[in-house]
């Protein structure tokens, strides 16, 4: 049932829907909290064990259909997506999850249709894991940093041993079953100098075709853990904002030259819907404004975000509310409208706003040049990326408005640069030379020699 035109609470058999509930929300669900078989030196959720002492970490079953009772109730539209992430999912084991096949039947209204999610590691997969999820057809996130050299760096075991290998006999098995997967690959300080290898690897050895880029940036508090989203240093570990920049855009070459149509990068697909003008981006951190994608704790409580896990943004328990006034509440309501509300002047005046929007809350913690707090972190990198994506961008929204294909933009790339001299104005019309801007050379440093695996706790001298 839908709301109503003045947008006032509509009143279904099972529920009176708040006034500000979105008709549709996003929750990414922890039945592990923080707890997860591998680690890594960078993941920001390891540390969250520290909120709840003593727990065993394992949704129960109460808190389990409660959780799949409501998110469905709390859905306004006929399509849910339950999605499942960590700390690392799987260590839940099969079962746990055809309960929450049977919760889903239990619950589904008629004419409803749902989507089932998990973000993994991957290495505890085995032919059982792939054949269930390809029974319920079952998307499947698998984090991967690049070839191995890169990839082992930060993405440790408990002992300290590389995991691609593993990694990789679990994606296999996800192909040789045909479930469907894409790849994450986090972008740290090491690995954003190698954005081909990178690039490269996850397309012609791994095979994917969707891929996401999530930048590592860890802000160190003042009693020099990473655990809350405050404080101005980063860790080095973290992506620097320039790096960044390059990193997506040296992709974004190879990419609108030769793969537009059969690779999906999440990032240039969101940037495209932002040239395009579609209202959403299908990427929150470049939406104006966010607050429908939280996150639950193992226990039942509600965070306002999976990158606001800490007390500050906790919104209540399902046990003690209805997950859809929670989600409704002012206070999230507030969250997600202050993404646009507390923007710097500075960013108000940027010619790529419209694709950036200032990225994620999370990342504002330095001062614009006059002075202003709240800028992102990654500013200069984003604003170097969307406009070095300009001329490509207009092409294929071009293409597309006039009801032609996309991937046509890879020949007229290939006629209209090829011909441009090293000192010649670049045909982007940028205003820098060819050789400054898309001829440019691509910085290929040597792969090796690289810093050796990391531990968090040698990383983080604990
Ligand atoms: S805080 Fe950042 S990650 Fe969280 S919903 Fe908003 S934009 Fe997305
Ligand atoms: S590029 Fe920088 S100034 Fe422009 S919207 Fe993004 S964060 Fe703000």
């Amino acid at each position: 049932m839908n709301n109503n035109a003045n947008g006032f609470a509509v009143q279904n058999a099972a529920l009176t829907y708040p006034r500000n509930a979105p008709p549709a929300f996003h929750i990414l669900a922890k039945p592990t909290g923080a707890i997860c078989n591998l680690d890594c030196a960078y993941c920001f959720f390891l540390d969250k064990e520290v909120f709840y002492p003593g727990s065993k970490f394992r949704m129960q079953d109460d808190v389990l259909e409660l959780y799949i009772k409501q998110l469905i109730e709390g859905h306004q539209t006929d399509h849910v997506t339950i999605a499942w992430q960590g700390g690392e999912p799987t260590l839940m084991g099969l079962d746990f999850y055809r309960r929450v096949m049977e919760l889903a039947e239990k619950y589904r209204r008629p004419g409803m249709s749902f989507e089932h999610t998990m973000q993994t590691n991957g290495t505890l997969l085995n032919d059982e894991w792939a054949a269930f999820y390809k029974e319920h057809n079952f998307l499947i996130g698998i984090s991967i940093d690049g070839p191995a050299e890169l990839h082992d760096i930060y993405r440790v075991d408990k002992g300290g041993a590389p995991t691609l290998k593993n990694v990789m006999r679990g994606l296999r098995l996800l192909q040789k079953h045909g479930v469907e997967y894409n790849v994450l690959t986090t972008v740290n300080r090491v690995n954003a100098d190698y954005p081909l290898e990178v690039y490269r690897f996850l397309r012609d050895e791994v095979g994917t075709t969707w891929m996401q880029f999530i930048p590592v940036v860890e802000r160190i508090n003042d009693d020099g853990l990473t655990l809350y989203q405050e404080g101005s240093q980063v860790s080095d570990r973290s992506v620097g904002a320039e790096q960044f920049g390059r990193f997506l855009s040296v992709i974004f070459d190879e990419w609108v030259n030769n793969d537009v149509g059969t690779i999906f990068v999440q990032t240039f697909e969101a940037a495209l819907r932002n040239w395009l003008g579609m209202g959403s981006s299908g990427m929150c951190v470049f939406n104006q404004t966010c607050g429908t994608g939280l996150a639950i704790e193992h226990n039942g409580d509600l965070y306002a975000c999976d990158h606001f896990v800490e007390p500050n943004f906790f919104l209540g328990n399902i046990k003690e509310s209805h997950m859809i006034e929670l989600v409704a509440s002012p206070q999230q309501v507030k969250f997600g409208q202050d993404k646009l509300d507390t923007l710097p002047q500075y960013c108000m005046e940027c010619a790529v706003r419209f694709a950036c929007h200032g990225e994620c809350p999370k990342n504002r913690f330095i001062d614009t040049p006059d002075g202003e707090p709240g800028l992102n972190y990654l500013c200069a990198g984003f604003k170097q990326f969307f406009h070095h994506i300009d001329f490509h961008m207009k092409l294929m929204g071009g293409l597309l408005q006039r009801g032609r294909e996309a991937k046509e933009v890879m020949a007229i790339s290939k006629q209209v640069f090829s011909n441009a001299g090293r000192n010649d104005p670049c045909p982007c019309s940028s205003g820098r030379k060819f050789k400054q801007c898309h001829g440019r050379p691509v910085p290929r440093p040597k792969l090796n020699p690289l810093p050796s695996p990391q531990t968090r706790s040698n990383v983080m001298g604990r």
